[in-house]
């Protein structure tokens, strides 16, 4: 592909834009300024950096953000800045969508993509995609709160029950859940539903895909190819 027509790919702008960084020697491969908006590279893990910040080609994006407390999961937030505000511009212009959404309170794991299949197939209850949550609750936790979990409880807007694919007390108040679908503050929901109360609510991994080890808290990375084909 043509350099230029990576950049915009990419998000950068314009091509005539993209073409401009480009002859501005703005933009570098392996460490080598790359100056030729014509020069044809070879996309398939290609790295390059643009105004000193590395890049990788990603035909449809996906990053992993370790999110904040005090950030909504929406591109029209109401009362809190959107997580988009934490990717960079070029990100934005692509039109990243979080897979999913975390309440503002709620930190850690979540990802963001263009590809509109990838989110369902992520958020859709059929392809039972896990997802785990640690929770830290408002009274201790007992045994027959963490079966009642597992077994399943109703929520009150609908009478089929919702159970925990996996649930375990991590400590006198902690616990962590695994669920296989989303519904609206679901692990609130349940938690309330069992005589308890959420008041901590982290997302540590989604499939194979593990918070641990980074990004920080507010910072987010690229997902891989092969990460990627691990989460499904
Ligand atoms: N369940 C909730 O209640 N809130 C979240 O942010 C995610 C799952």
């Amino acid at each position: 592909m043509r350099l230029a027509q990576v950049l915009f790919t990419q998000g950068f702008g314009t091509r005539r834009v993209c073409a401009g960084l480009i002859g501005q020697g703005l933009v570098s491969i392996g460490g080598q300024v790359a100056d030729d908006p014509d020069q044809e590279v070879a996309t398939d893990g290609l790295r390059f950096s643009v105004q000193g910040r590395e890049w990788l080609y990603q035909a449809s994006a996906l990053v992993l953000l370790h999110k904040p407390a005090g950030y909504e999961c929406s591109q029209k937030p109401k009362h809190h800045p959107s997580v988009l505000m934490l990717l960079p511009a070029p990100l934005r212009t692509r039109g990243l969508q979080p897979v999913g959404r975390l309440d503002e309170d709620t930190t850690g794991l979540l990802l963001l993509t263009d590809d509109g299949t990838l989110i369902h197939k992520l958020t859709s209850p059929k392809h039972h995609v896990p997802k785990v949550y640690e929770v830290t609750a408002k009274h201790p936790v007992d045994d027959t709160q963490v079966q009642r979990l597992r077994d399943g409880v109703v929520l009150d807007d609908d009478p089929q029950p919702v159970r925990a694919a996996d649930c375990q007390a991590t400590g006198s108040h902690t616990l962590r859940l695994t669920l296989t679908e989303g519904k609206y503050h679901q692990v609130k929901r349940m938690l309330a539903a069992v005589g308890n109360r959420c008041e901590g609510l982290h997302r540590s991994a989604i499939g194979g895909l593990k918070l641990e080890g980074g990004p920080e808290r507010g910072h987010w990375r690229w997902v891989t190819d092969e990460e990627r084909a691990a989460l499904l």
